[in-house]
């Protein structure tokens, strides 16, 4: 065995930083083991990726099934059964009328498909002018380069100026700093009409679509919107013919406590990005679903000029397939929901013992804990490093959670707290036990 002899030995592989990591060994529930014996509760799913849990026996017993019979075939030369079923259960899932499914592997391609397909579409209808996306700010949608275009996040972007786009951003609502002189409500409102501004300053011919997460992952830390945000959105989208793209990469996936973050105020979308709860980290498995209308204008004027090697491989989709039988068979939406309540409860009472933590929020199991002056909502100072040293200090203990650096003074650094939809009520008092016992750490 290779494994790595020291804290100081280089690794052959590379990742976003520098920095040692245990080698993880073996996996099972909500709990993660490293190759020296330590384990370690799974409080954000990796990256709430994991939502079924670690080595769920139906989704092995699915893809070792599958494995035995058919490993790959490729998409211009078969068609397979896995991926079939995979798109009826996913369309299953969906608002009507989005009920085309595009197989890819993983959330950056879901939202460059997501972004070509509207491109195409656009095309084939002689609107050749309808090239600029609008997104939000701060936001993430992704690595590739046009997903980073839409991506509001600058310190991934710098490096890479004049490659990706410099597409418009409109701010992302707050429930949490709402600005003087608003409410939540008209703040949500404020935000949303500063698409109509961005519209018609550039003009409506001139917008390919406009990309959203319903509910905020790593970027505003599990920011809910307003109730009146998505409808004017949605209203704003329909009067000047925008295509609206919703992605759901992280949110979706019963993550939130319904199957779509989007369901919790019915937004009709043209396309919708899904990618980590559907492989659930069993299988590189993402998609994007659209409208029967775009897809077919599409794909009656020459195909889709777009397409991944790996995209609806048959084993990815047998593993999505059991994912998502056992997300409905095991009610782990429901679950989701009423942990995620407990959670949030028992985060926001444990919260008030820290003048330095500022915000508790979220829906379902996608939960954040924002750090800031609880007083003034400040973001603490920089240097601080805070939610790095949380999640080293909960690394310690032996619980991982999700760190997001501070935007720039927009908002506090913050950690995820998203763990597998399948954790018990006792298994969240695990969780808190051993978050209680890092943020203690930190205030001494
Ligand atoms: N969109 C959102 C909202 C995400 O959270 C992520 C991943 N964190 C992506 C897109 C990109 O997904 P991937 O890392 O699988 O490419």
């Amino acid at each position: 065995m290779n494994a790595l002899k020291n804290t100081t030995q280089k690794s052959p592989t590379f990742y976003i930083s520098h920095g040692h990591k245990p080698i993880a060994a073996h996996a099972n529930g909500i709990y993660i083991t490293a190759n020296d014996g330590k384990r370690y509760l799974d409080g954000c799913s990796g990256a709430a990726v994991v939502q079924v849990g670690h080595s769920h026996p139906a989704v092995l017993a699915a893809m070792h099934e599958q494995i035995d019979q058919l490993q790959f075939s490729y998409r211009t030369q078969f068609e397979n059964q896995p991926a079939i079923d995979l798109g009826y259960k996913i369309v299953a899932h969906m608002p009507p009328g989005l009920d085309r499914v595009f197989f890819v592997s993983g959330g950056s391609e879901a939202v460059e498909s997501a972004m070509k397909l509207v491109r195409q579409y656009h095309f084939h209808r002689g609107e050749h002018e309808r090239t600029i996306f609008i997104s939000r700010l701060p936001s993430y949608h992704g690595s590739t380069l046009g997903a980073l275009s839409l991506t509001g996040y600058q310190p991934l972007q710098k490096p890479f100026e004049g490659t990706y786009q410099l597409y418009p951003k409109i701010p992302s609502p707050t429930q949490y700093r709402i600005p003087e002189g608003h409410t939540a409500e008209s703040h949500a409102i404020a935000c949303a009409n500063e698409l109509e501004t961005n519209i018609l300053a550039i003009g409506a011919h001139r917008i390919a679509g406009f990309v959203v997460e319903p509910i905020g992952g790593a970027s505003t830390g599990a920011e809910v919107p307003h109730n009146s945000y998505f409808p004017r959105i949605q209203a704003i989208c329909k009067q000047y013919g925008i295509p609206l793209i919703l992605d759901e990469v992280l949110c979706g996936v019963g993550r939130t406590g319904r199957w779509l973050a989007a369901d919790y105020w019915q937004i009709d979308a043209d396309v919708i990005c899904l990618a980590k709860g559907l492989g659930a980290g069993y299988a590189p498995l993402a998609a994007i679903v659209a409208k029967d209308e775009m897809v077919e204008t599409v794909l009656s004027n020459g195909g889709f000029m777009h397409g991944f090697t790996y995209a609806g491989n048959p084993l990815a989709c047998a593993a999505g397939c059991a994912v998502l039988d056992v997300i409905d068979n095991e009610g782990l939406v429901e679950n989701a929901a009423k942990q995620g309540e407990y959670l949030l409860a028992q985060l926001q009472q444990l919260s008030e013992r820290f003048d330095w933590i500022g915000d508790v929020r979220g829906r379902g199991l996608l939960l954040a804990i924002e750090f800031a002056d609880k007083a003034s909502k400040t973001p603490l100072p920089n240097d601080w490093k805070v939610s790095q040293t949380i999640t080293d200090m909960a690394y310690d203990e032996g619980l991982l959670v999700y760190p997001r650096k501070s935007l720039n003074g927009i908002a506090g650094d913050h950690i995820l707290i998203a763990p597998p939809l399948i954790i018990t009520h006792a298994q969240c008092d695990e969780l808190l036990g051993l978050l209680t016992k890092a943020l203690t750490t930190f205030d001494t």
